[in-house]
């Protein structure tokens, strides 16, 4: 009797055992779940895939792989991302963008009607959550979960085109400091799009992780987070596989949008400088900023950069309606560039420095320089903290997708995919305060 139970105990251990040593050798099963990066600015999505290991970042079928996080509203349609962007000089009212900055949040009477000026959409006040009025045949409100959720079927969507099977789990990234109920919020934004939530994870903690400092041994890691709008300094710190945040400081009024509004108000006062007016046409400004922000991402890998743009400036006193349309044009330097910028991209420090003196750390005490977000490519920006720290930080992972591509890990992880992986903990920081710049 005893005998034939360890014969069956054997059997089993032996199928078991060839059929996780036999997971290589088959066909790959494709990923179940997808890794989610739901940026102020931009999106991203993205999937581990089982056998090679290998991450992808989902592109659509232009190959982007990153989409704004804008949703347009239209009498006919709800657009997301870039569709929505193309439409937000337009369609102004009703295309909502930095909805990240409100979900779940509560606010104090007041601070939404100041929040409201800035943007040319509305945003009220319900019981101190935000909420963007929308006015297309009729008028309504949407909350920024469901903006949220807009994006997040887009991409759920992509995945599934790339994938080619039905997507319903994924991990989603939360900046460190959001609180319990921004967080639940973010999860609310993804049910709302069709997907549960398996696993919510720290933005930094994923930036860590496309780097493989989950399965190394390093004891302190910084990550500068630059970019559309905020500035993100995290100071980890990691025992055994555990991953604790240690301080966090940042600036949420600073990003990539103003060094662009810096490049764009210089470029305006030529216009006016050329041909006696500014652009005031709608489609006037969405061309020059478009090209403006073109010019912005030459200038990272190119001394110089031509801004080019057609303006109709028509309307204006100098050059009435039926005027044909003029060619704006002029060749700008990284220099200049720098010089416009010199202020903003000296505030990157301020965090840096506030997270090494909360976390009594020396700046040699850093083991790990991650540089996370599009700004951070931005050839100042990585000299200023090189020669800050004087060491080279973690590069290789493109920094608009580091978030996303240890978000996909996580899923992997999640998955249970083949290689099996050490997922990284986290210790939930809920007493730590973040200081802030802005
Ligand atoms: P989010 O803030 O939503 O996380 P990202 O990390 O994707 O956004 O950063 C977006 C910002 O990065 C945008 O302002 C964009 O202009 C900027 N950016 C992207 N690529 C570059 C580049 N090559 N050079 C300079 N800025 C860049
Ligand atoms: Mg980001």
């Amino acid at each position: 009797m005893a005998g034939e139970m360890s014969m069956i105990g054997s059997v089993i251990l032996a199928l078991l055992l060839a059929g996780y040593l036999g997971q290589q050798y088959l066909p790959p099963p494709k990923p179940k779940v997808i890794g989610l990066d739901l940026g102020t600015t931009f999106c991203s999505v993205g999937v581990f895939h089982p056998g090679s290991g290998e991450v992808e970042v989902v592109a659509d079928a232009e190959g982007r792989k990153s989409i704004p996080s804008a949703v347009t509203f239209t009498a006919a349609a709800v657009l997301a991302g870039h569709e929505a962007l193309e439409l937000g000089d337009i369609n102004p009212h009703n295309t909502v963008y930095d909805a990240k900055r409100f979900i779940g949040k509560k606010f104090e009477a007041g601070v939404l009607e100041e929040e409201s000026s800035r943007y040319p959409f509305k945003v009220i006040n319900n019981n101190g959550s935000a909420e963007f009025v929308i006015s297309t045949n009729h008028t309504f409100t949407v909350s920024p979960e469901f903006i949220g959720s807009r994006l997040l079927l887009k991409m759920k969507k992509m995945a599934e085109r790339q994938l080619g099977v039905l997507i319903q789990k994924a991990v989603i990234s939360v900046p460190a400091e959001f609180d319990e109920r921004q967080r639940n919020y973010t999860v609310r934004a993804a049910n709302l799009a069709g997907l549960e939530i398996l696993r919510v994870i720290n933005e930094p903690t994923a930036a860590a992780m496309a780097y493989g400092l989950h399965k190394v041994d390093v004891f302190n890691v910084l990550v500068v987070d630059l970019g559309g709008g905020t500035l993100d300094v995290s100071l980890l710190n990691k025992q055994g596989g555990m991953f604790l945040t240690r301080a966090m400081a940042g600036n949420n009024k600073l990003g990539g949008q103003d060094f662009s509004q810096r490049l764009l108000q210089y470029t305006t006062q030529l216009v006016l400088k050329e041909f006696g007016v500014p652009p005031t046409l709608k489609q006037d400004i969405h061309r020059l900023r478009q090209a403006v922000e073109a010019a912005k991402l030459n200038l990272t890998l190119h001394p110089s950069a031509m801004i080019r743009v057609p303006l109709n400036l028509h309307g204006s006193s100098q050059s009435p309606e039926g005027t044909a349309p003029v060619l704006f044009q002029t060749q700008v330097t990284r220099q200049l560039f720098e010089e416009l910028n010199e202020d903003l991209f000296l505030k990157v420090l301020a965090p840096v420095k506030t997270v090494l003196v909360e976390g009594h750390l020396e700046k040699e005490d850093v083991d790990e320089i991650v540089l996370v977000g599009g700004s951070t490519r931005i050839p100042r920006i990585r000299r200023l903290i090189s020669e800050f720290f004087g060491k080279d930080p973690n590069t290789s992972v493109d920094p608009d997708l580091a978030v996303v591509t240890g978000v996909a890990i996580q899923a992997g992880i999640m998955g249970g995919s083949w290689p099996l992986q050490v997922s990284a903990i986290e210790i939930p920081n809920r007493h730590l305060r973040k200081t802030n710049f802005s």
